[in-house]
């Protein structure tokens, strides 16, 4: 995993928690990594707060989903699990790193979402995007403002802008999941909160059967953009009509 301080990321992905963006965008990912781009991933918290697991378990557990991923950059602020605020200080400690990597696509979390931490992340990745970018906002980097910001919303009860087909990842996106084993393997810790192994992928195929559907293609993942989009040709618009 890439650690050198010229390593540059044409995407990546911020979230709150270890684990959301395999959940979320991980097999846009590893759709992105096959194309040639470089991917990297910000989590902001340790996951200190999960019912199972420690930190440093999910630490491992995470740069194993990493080079999964075929994703060549991965760290994890150490913001406050379950309480994440969108501070100025917080703010600036996302700056340093949009600044290192130098993104040309940010993915954030969608703005609503029933856990608090997703939420935040969504206005306070998006406005560290912009500090990023002011000259005046000093952090010692060149300033840098990502040119796209796009909203993995698979939480989310949200039509999408876009979906990503990732119907030939979707076993690799699976198994960068399951690489969670203090969550996602069956043990008696949680029991009564956490749903079965085998339920597991049910569920996420399912989810992904769904956006993949609603894109034309077997698996998607769903995306929102804030713009409207800008076609040259109507022709080669995608996704059939009727
Ligand atoms: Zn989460």
């Amino acid at each position: 995993m890439a650690e050198a301080a010229d390593f540059r990321a044409d995407i990546l992905a911020v979230a709150a928690h270890r684990d959301d963006v395999e959940q979320t965008c991980g097999g846009t990912l590893l759709r992105m990594a096959a194309r040639g781009l470089r991917t990297a991933i910000l989590d902001l918290t340790q996951g200190e707060a999960g019912t199972r697991g420690s930190a440093e378990e999910r630490a491992l557990e995470a740069a194993e989903a990493a080079r999964i991923l075929g994703v060549a950059w991965r760290q994890a602020l150490s913001f406050p699990d379950g309480a994440i605020e969108n501070s100025l200080a917080n703010r600036l400690e996302i700056v340093r790193v949009l600044r290192l990597l130098r993104p040309r696509v940010v993915i954030l979390p969608y703005w609503q979402a029933r856990h608090p931490d997703h939420a935040i992340v969504a206005t306070l990745g998006y406005e560290s995007c912009f500090l990023s970018g002011l000259k005046k906002v000093e952090t010692g980097s060149e300033p840098h403002r990502p040119f796209k910001i796009v909203y993995a919303s698979l939480y989310a009860d949200v039509r999408p802008s876009f979906v990503v087909d990732i119907s030939p990842f979707i076993e690799q996106r699976h198994l960068a999941l399951m690489a969670y084993k203090s969550q996602y393997a069956n043990q008696p810790a949680g029991s009564s909160l956490f749903v079965p192994e085998e339920e597991i992928r049910e569920r996420t195929f399912a989810e992904a059967r769904h956006y993949g559907l609603l894109g034309g293609v077997k698996y998607g993942e769903p995306f929102v953009q804030k713009e409207v989009g800008l076609v040259d040709d109507l022709t080669l618009l995608p996704v059939q009509s009727i």
